[in-house]
């Protein structure tokens, strides 16, 4: 443990900070990143009231600087002397560096693609507001994504560069080395061209009810823009997992081994009205996929948002089914924090911590990535080995990665030949 690493530890039950990660160090300084959690606090004076007691806290004469990321946490960098005892400490990383991450989740939108540009989203929800049928939609929707009401919560930026530009940012800044991304193929491609070590390109299919052509994705896959198949959002657009105008796709995925994800579990409460007309919460039932699991037995399929909150079903169907996956997208964020961490530990302690993958499912809120993994990090159940399987080793097994080399991500399914 190194000198910035022993101060953060005394620092971290008084002000709630977490020594993120050591960005530098030298044989007589070294600079740590920490992180002030003022989503608990709420309030500007504790922020820098934190800030304060952490520069007296450092040994010696330092200096720091102070950002604040989003609207939850505040990043503190700080120099710290090292003392001579201390001098031979190698550089390693904090113990609560969370290492390289793969988000198995991530979205190449635009900024219309939820409807006006520059929606509100909370993070966490607090609660589900209640919609009066005699009133119009529009007054719902105000209190969902309009003006919601909650103490954090995020506009979504209004221009689609912007959008991609500080999700790339996000992700690096967080460690991602690897980030499963689904839209529209040609946004897709436009994102994986700037970051083609980052982004393991996708499909957002299926939420207009309407499928692509086989001879599309077959298309898509020769020239390498198609490596998971999804997110197939399916329940979106009216069709259940078993339905038979999804069969020719899971034949291609079998065929072409492309890993799928598949949407199951939540949407925008109330979409049945407003967005997504065909959404039934039903057509979310994990069970609706034994039969295609027995039918396509050599498809690798990971559920994405874990179902929820269908964790009855979703445990039936991990424990019966040893192939299928799960990802944490969504609700690891949006979701109440203390709903989304008794989901998480339902599924661990029902044995399944080597089946769960990080997911972000960011959309157009970027601040939503260190939320997220800020969600994961804090959750006490979880032992530092399930949160490395979690944030990492889960997605290296399940996708084949052969060579670790965060720059050199290689994932060993044909689809990259
Ligand atoms: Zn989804």
């Amino acid at each position: 443990m190194s000198t910035g690493q022993m101060i953060c530890s005394l620092a971290r039950a008084a002000l709630r900070v977490s020594c993120k990660r050591l960005i530098g160090a030298d044989q007589r300084h070294e600079t740590l990143e920490v992180y002030f959690d003022f989503q608990e606090s709420n309030r500007e004076e504790g922020m820098l009231n934190a800030a304060e007691q952490m520069t007296q806290l450092r040994a010696g004469s330092r200096n720091h600087s102070t950002q604040q990321i989003g609207t939850g946490y505040m990043k503190i960098l700080y120099r710290t002397l090292l003392l001579a005892a201390f001098a031979v400490t190698p550089a390693t990383a904090a113990e609560s560096d969370p290492g390289p991450i793969i988000d198995v989740h991530v979205h190449a939108f635009g900024p219309d693609r939820f409807g006006p540009p520059g929606q509100t989203m909370c993070a966490p929800s607090e609660y589900w507001p209640a919609r009066d049928p005699a009133e119009p939609m529009s007054k719902y929707l105000d209190a969902y994504s309009g003006h919601p009401d909650c103490a954090h919560k995020f506009k979504a930026p209004l221009a689609a560069d912007e959008i991609r530009k500080r999700t790339m940012a996000e992700l690096k800044r967080n460690h991602v080395v690897l980030a499963v991304t689904s839209g529209d193929a040609d946004e897709v491609e436009h994102w994986r061209q700037q970051e083609p070590d980052l982004i393991l390109p996708g499909l957002h299919l299926g939420r207009t009810g309407t499928l692509p052509d086989i001879a599309e994705l077959r298309r898509l896959h020769a020239a390498g823009q198609l490596k998971v198949l999804g997110e197939i959002a399916a329940q979106n657009g009216g069709m259940a997992p078993n339905d038979p105008k999804l069969e020719p796709l899971y034949a291609l995925a079998e065929e072409l081994d492309i890993p799928v994800a598949f949407h199951t579990g939540l949407h925008a409460p109330g979409t049945a009205y407003f967005g997504s007309r065909g959404y039934r919460a039903i057509n979310g039932d994990p069970l609706l996929f034994e039969e295609v699991l027995v039918r396509h037995p050599r498809m690798r399929i990971y559920l994405c948002h874990s179902a929820w909150p269908l964790e009855e079903n979703l445990i039936a169907l991990l424990y019966a089914h040893p192939q299928v996956y799960v990802d944490t997208s969504a609700i690891d964020w949006f979701l109440p924090r203390a709903e989304f961490h008794r989901y998480l530990q339902r599924l661990v302690e029902a044995g399944f911590a080597k089946r769960i993958m990080y997911g972000t499912d960011q959309m157009l809120w970027p601040e939503s990535i260190p939320i997220a993994i800020k969600n994961i990090e804090t959750a006490k159940f979880l032992t530092s080995e399930q949160k490395r399987d979690i944030f990492y080793n889960n997605a290296a097994r399940f996708f084949r990665i052969t060579d670790k080399t965060p720059s050199a991500l290689r994932v060993g399914v044909s689809a990259n030949k």
